[in-house]
């Protein structure tokens, strides 16, 4: 088990260094061109790869560019067209409704509030918080997806379980001028060595500062459950 910093502030603060150092181009990983290929593409990441969906919207966003497209769209055929991606049917069902709001009550724009986000179908506040974040340049709060719920819970900078909570802890612990860039650091850790089933402890860079390292402790603190 390593040793955390003695506060939470200094431990999140500690993870930052490290993981900047280790992954100096983290960034988001979904590709688009507009804010509303990042909509679409945030809505079909739910529970799905960031890969996966890469894949699919290459030729998602040929066929269909402008909010009306979708919304105009039959559902069983934007469901076709999503087929590899998990949920797609659903998926296909909130897109269509979102971008039908988009045209009846935002002139054809992606909004840029968090409550106007917020309001779309298919839209929480993680997809909301990466559209304000990279598509407009406005930082609210910080992006809690499944890799950062983990870390942030194994690392020991939340007790937190629910993604709301551990945003909220974090708005605290975790200076301003990283709130962005935090979650794409633990992501890409995430992905590399700390991955959900088999973390690589061994070759991890935050081992000697990790309370949750397989050398020493029983327990996964993402879990609480035994290694
Ligand atoms: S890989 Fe192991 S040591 Fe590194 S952060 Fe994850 S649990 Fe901790």
């Amino acid at each position: 088990m390593g040793t955390p910093r003695e506060t939470r502030d200094d431990q999140a603060a500690e993870v930052i260094d490290r993981l900047e150092a280790e992954y100096p181009d983290s960034t988001i990983s979904l590709r688009y061109s507009n804010r509303l290929e990042l909509l679409i593409a945030v809505i079909l990441s739910a529970q799905c790869t960031d890969e996966r969906v890469n894949a699919e919207t290459e030729h998602l966003f040929e066929t269909y560019q402008s909010p009306e497209d979708y919304a105009n769209a039959p559902q069983e055929e934007l469901a076709e067209a999503l087929n590899s991606i998990n949920f797609y049917n659903n998926k296909a069902g909130y897109i269509r409704e979102a971008c039908a709001l988009i045209v009846e009550e935002h002139d054809g724009e992606v909004p840029d509030t968090m409550d106007e986000l917020t309001e779309l179908p298919g839209v929480g506040r993680k997809t909301a918080n990466v559209v304000l974040q990279h598509g407009h340049d406005v930082v609210e709060g910080i992006v809690v997806d499944t890799h950062v719920q983990r870390l942030t819970r194994r690392l020991g900078i939340t007790e937190e379980e629910r993604p709301e909570a551990i945003e909220q802890d974090l708005l605290d612990i975790v200076p301003e001028g990283y709130w962005v860039q935090f979650t794409h650091l633990l992501i890409d850790h995430g992905r590399a060595t700390c991955t959900a089933r088999n973390p690589d402890c061994e070759s991890c860079v935050l081992a000697d500062i990790c309370p949750s390292e397989k050398g020493d402790s029983d327990v996964d603190l993402a879990s609480g459950e035994p290694w």
